[in-house]
């Protein structure tokens, strides 16, 4: 996503491991080894940039996985776009009869350039795109995984958008491109109902991140704001999921929102060292190593027992 503009409202925290949860909520099952493993599986492809091998293998072997676990329909939404070669939007929908339903969604491409990279001789390689990518993919798989394990009592969409992360600075509209596209042709209608609102995850595994109320979010959905971070502080995670306003973003949720449907961003914005994103963020440093699989299933819990207590 591109940069974030606007400072965080209070200094961030990190997280402790351990912290204790008080028990008012059940937290459902989630787990972050197999959240990890997804992560490591799209890295392997390598960089997923527009028209490379990496991309066209990955695409497939997502729509494999989301069917593995069991979702109802899997639709592949393809599209050329300029400067970047075909777009492929995947969409799962889980308990689809249900007339109350929510929108999970997470970019699957990665940055072709590392351009914040220290080093100026590496801003023209493709950046793996662990964190800023493949974690919110590899979370949303394994729910995906617990969904077919335990079917919900709503209708759940997960959302894979392409094409997010070839955006220049200073041109609004060159990020998100999948997004912007799904956003243009809606499935929903009579048959389907519009989801009652959308949770983007983006960069949702480094180490020690902390995730504060996006500002976008928080200006046009902040019920749904609200109910995250509420439900996040019930099962532990307020230091996680600091209750703090965090700077704008630039991201897939924008399009979502301009089509009415409530959105918001779940993305480190208050690192403790940045004040902003994680230090490996449009760097060769967004790898693997760099993933924690703590952060993966803190976020993964929360979600997962997001879902399982929605009612009908
Ligand atoms: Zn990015």
């Amino acid at each position: 996503m591109a940069a974030a503009w606007g400072g965080c409202s209070k200094p961030a925290t990190t997280a402790q491991a351990g912290e204790s949860a008080p028990t008012e909520v059940a937290v459902a099952p989630f787990s972050a080894d197999s959240a990890l493993a997804n992560v490591g599986r799209q890295v392997a492809f390598g960089p997923r940039t527009g028209g490379s091998d990496a991309h066209a293998k990955c695409a497939s072997w997502l729509a494999d996985e989301l069917r593995r676990h069991g979702a109802d329909t899997v639709a592949l939404q393809r599209a050329e776009l300029n400067d970047f070669g075909e777009m492929i939007n995947i969409r799962a929908t889980f308990n689809p009869a249900a007339r109350r339903r929510i929108l999970l969604l997470s970019h699957w491409d990665s940055r072709p350039w590392a351009d914040e990279d220290p080093d100026p001789a590496n801003h023209a390689m493709p950046i793996d795109g662990a964190n800023d990518g493949a974690s919110g993919v590899g979370v949303l798989l394994e729910v995906a995984r617990q969904l077919g394990l335990q079917h919900p009592e709503i209708g759940v969409d997960i959302l894979f958008v392409d094409a997010e992360d070839s955006g220049t600075e200073g041109d609004d509209t060159s990020w998100a491109r999948g997004a912007q596209y799904f956003a243009e042709n809606l499935p929903y209608g009579a048959a389907e109902p519009t989801p009652a609102y959308a949770i983007l995850l983006d960069m949702v595994g480094g180490r020690g991140a902390v995730f504060p109320r996006e500002l976008f979010s928080e200006a046009n959905a902040r019920a749904v704001n609200s109910r995250v971070w509420d439900l996040a502080k019930k099962i532990g995670l307020g230091s996680r999921f600091i209750d703090a306003t965090g700077g704008a973003i630039n991201d897939d949720h924008l399009p979502l929102l301009r089509a009415g449907i409530p959105a918001i961003d779940i993305i480190e914005s208050a690192n403790p060292q940045t004040g902003s994103f994680n230090p490996t963020w449009h760097t060769l440093a967004d790898n693997l190593d760099n993933i924690d699989p703590q952060t993966l299933g803190d976020v993964g819990k929360l979600i997962t027992t997001l879902i399982y207590s929605e009612k009908q």
